[in-house]
């Protein structure tokens, strides 16, 4: 039988209780709010239709907690309308299953790509490069300093960095920027065997997350078949073979933009990612479109990420496009074009 989905209405405080009690039955589902914000009446705004700026609330705070979560000890009695506000907020933070499933109008899921038109809307395009780097083909020369992917940065990280990674793989990677930078690593890979390998192999460090997921431009799950490199290799936009091949699995994906939202705010102290590692077979085509569109690339230090041309479509199209935002923000760190490239802000400046 398929299985239902759910969907709750208004992330206010009722909303936010519903997904919450939804979810704790292991039913799927979301949440979805009309503003950019939870809090419903809580959220104060010019505009008639919620509190007062002046709004405590009339009942007690020993009454108005979730009985999972208390309020902070040193929340006033009757409480004012921004402390409610944050406490609904931080309720939901605290709990990546209800962060990971609401979704506000804001949400990314239109603004998520680049294709061969959309150069024609952003005036910072140059026409001439664009064309010449349309016919570029790869710089294969990447792979005589292939280590380049670990050590191009090296005057850049260190201990206290915080390093994301696309595409955890074999944990290749991960283990040489802890031997370099001993740096913290979240690390996403939506392959479930090897999520597990990866957690068997990093259990000891806890400088190190995995998580079950892979990134994209919208939250979704879908079939996947490993291929090359001893069923390691897997692609979103490769088409699956035999129909029940023992090999496909089900993957999920998470929204970068709900993610990267939630690391800035609790695993940052100004807002800057110190570096993000992107090795995914492809979903650098939404993610990195994403992160521009969203306006949210300026809060990475260091962008580096592998080019795979040849599994999506208009890829060359896209990767022009990428190449001359990324111009915008970030200087070249190095540049082996449609393969591995890295790039590091210009100015860092705080948010
Ligand atoms: C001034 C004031 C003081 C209060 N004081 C107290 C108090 O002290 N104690 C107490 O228990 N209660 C108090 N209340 C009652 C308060 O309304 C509730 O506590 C609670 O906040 C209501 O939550 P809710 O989720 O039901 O509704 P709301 O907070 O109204 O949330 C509804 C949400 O749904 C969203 N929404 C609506 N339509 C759509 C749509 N079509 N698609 C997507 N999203 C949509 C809205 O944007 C909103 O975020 C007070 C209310 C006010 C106005």
């Amino acid at each position: 039988m398929k299985k239902k989905k759910f969907a709750v209405i208004g992330g206010g405080w009722s909303g936010l209780y519903a997904l919450k009690y939804l979810l704790e039955e292991n039913l799927d589902t979301q949440l979805y709010e009309r503003e950019s914000n939870l809090g419903g009446v809580w959220f104060y705004k010019e505009t008639p239709g919620g509190v007062y700026q002046s709004t405590h609330t009339t009942s007690s705070k020993t009454y108005l907690h979730a009985s999972d979560f208390p309020l902070p000890d040193d929340t006033p009695h009757f409480p004012k309308h921004d402390q409610i506000l944050a406490y609904l907020n931080s309720y939901r933070d605290k709990d990546l299953r209800l962060f990971f499933n609401t979704f506000f109008s804001t949400s990314t899921i239109i603004y998520g790509n680049l294709t061969c038109q959309t150069w024609k809307n952003f005036s910072y395009i140059n026409v001439t490069k664009y064309q010449e780097c349309l016919s570029w083909g790869s710089n294969g020369g990447f792979w005589a300093v292939e280590g380049l992917r670990h050590t191009a940065h090296k005057n850049l990280l260190n201990s206290t960095s915080l390093i994301i990674e696309v595409g955890g793989n074999r944990g290749h990677d991960t283990v040489k920027f802890i031997e370099l930078y001993n740096a913290s690593i979240i690390s996403y890979e939506p392959l479930v065997p090897m999520w597990k390998d990866l957690t068997k192999q990093f259990k000891s460090n806890p400088k190190i997350e995995i998580h079950p997921y892979g990134l994209g431009n919208h939250a979704r799950s879908l079939l996947i078949e490993p291929h090359d490199f001893g069923n390691a290799g897997t692609s979103i936009f490769r088409k699956l073979g035999a129909k029940n091949s023992s090999t496909i699995q089900k993957i999920q994906l998470l929204d970068i933009i709900q993610v990267i939202r939630h690391i800035r705010k609790t695993r940052t102290k100004n807002g800057i990612i110190d570096m993000i590692s992107i090795n995914c077979e492809g979903c650098e085509f939404e993610i990195l479109p994403a992160l521009i569109l969203n306006q949210m690339i300026q809060y990475f230090r260091i962008i580096q990420f592998a080019t795979h041309t040849g599994l999506v479509s208009e890829s060359s199209c896209i990767y022009c496009q990428i190449e001359q935002a990324l111009e915008r923000t970030h200087k070249i760190l190095y540049h082996y074009r449609k393969l591995w490239e890295g790039w590091v802000l210009k100015t860092t400046t705080a948010n």
